[in-house]
């Protein structure tokens, strides 16, 4: 049983040194326990925060503790009355080959499923993020401009699909041409422009003639900046992640930017909304898992994913996540 433990907590940037790969023996389970072997491992954003002791949404991995990490495993052997062996499940079981549980948590998924880990990406939690953050806080109506950071990732693919599914003109941002091409070729969006490109701002002004209603906001940072000035009265901002700032070890010596931001909102009357997806599931997951099924047998909705293989490697994936090193949703394939 090969695990991956959180070796020391990152300052800033976070290196391989960071994680340490162990041999343990498989657990055996207890009465009332099941023994889960991953298949699939998601690794996501939120990652780096729990790498780190700050205050937060969540708890810290502590040092020694596997990491952890939303995965799909089978069931290997079952002490529990609700599960048995070879069922499929959707579980917390972290960045390992094997985990055991007592069923908290577990939910069982569809044994046949034709992708199995679609259930971390597009029809998991980055899908449903997507969904509650455009279609809830960012209240998107038909003709309007949406603006989506991180375009072709995880959640930000599915913002951009389905707010063209609304009718909306839709232009993404994205790291690097490859990226940008395929945000317009293969997701249908209206443009999309590469934040590392020097005129950066005046392009996305240029591709936002009518300025912007709604920003799904991935990014933060030099990305936000160029959006702001763009915003419309009453434009809505769903604040859903700040990837470029998650490695900051200080807010910076530029110029104060606050100021402006402020002011922003009060003469344009702007709805800024912050989104923890953990909040929505009682209320809304079903809708969504509804919604989104129907999509994707339809066609309307693609899902790009970017996997991995081996646990051994997932690292280094992390660690380029970070970096914008992946091109769709990351995922581990340990026993798939
Ligand atoms: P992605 O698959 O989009 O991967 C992350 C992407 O972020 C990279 O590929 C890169 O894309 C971009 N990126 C990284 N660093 C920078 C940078 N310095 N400047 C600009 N872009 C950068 O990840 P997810 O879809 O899983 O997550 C997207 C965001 O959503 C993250 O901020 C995450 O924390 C947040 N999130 C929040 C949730 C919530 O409940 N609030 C739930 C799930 C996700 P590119 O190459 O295009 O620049």
């Amino acid at each position: 049983n090969r695990r991956v433990v959180l070796a020391s907590r990152p300052h800033g940037t976070p290196t391989l040194s960071n994680f340490r790969l162990e041999e343990t023996a498989i657990p055996t389970p207890a009465t009332g326990q099941v023994l889960l072997r991953v298949t699939y491992l998601s690794l996501d954003p939120y990652m780096r925060g729990r790498m780190s002791d700050g205050p937060s949404y969540v708890a810290p991995v502590a040092i020694d503790e596997v990491m952890g990490a939303g995965t799909v495993a089978r069931v290997e052997a079952s002490q529990h009355p609700d599960f048995k062996a070879g069922d499929l499940v959707l579980s917390q079981s972290g960045w390992q080959d094997y985990a055991l549980s007592d069923g908290t948590g577990l939910t069982k998924l569809d044994p046949n499923m034709e992708k199995p880990s679609y259930a971390l990406g597009v029809l998991g939690m980055p899908g449903f993020t997507a969904y509650v953050g455009l279609l809830d806080i960012g209240q998107p109506k038909a003709g309007e401009t949406v603006v989506v950071a991180a375009a072709t990732g995880a959640v930000g693919s599915v913002v951009g699909q389905i707010a063209k599914l609304k009718g909306c003109r839709v232009v993404g941002i994205a790291g690097g041409a490859d990226k940008c091409r395929y945000a317009v070729e293969e997701l249908g969006f209206d443009a999309c422009i590469d934040h590392r490109s020097a005129d950066f701002p005046q392009q996305l002004a240029k591709a936002c003639a009518k300025g912007i209603d709604v920003y799904f906001e991935n990014v933060g940072g030099p990305v936000f900046a160029a959006v702001l000035p763009l915003l419309n009265v009453a434009a809505r901002v769903t604040v859903c992640g700040l990837i470029a700032q998650y490695n900051a070890t200080d807010v910076g010596d530029g110029p104060d930017q606050l100021p402006l931001l402020m002011r922003a909102i009060l003469t344009k009357r702007i709805k800024m909304q912050g989104l923890i997806i953990f909040d929505h599931y009682a209320t809304r997951q079903s809708a969504f898992l509804s919604d989104m099924s129907t999509w994707l047998k339809e066609g309307k909705i693609k899902f790009r994913e970017d996997i991995v293989t081996g646990l051994e490697n997932a690292p280094q994936a992390f660690l380029g996540l970070l970096e914008g090193k992946n091109f769709g949703k990351v995922i581990v394939n340990v026993a798939g």
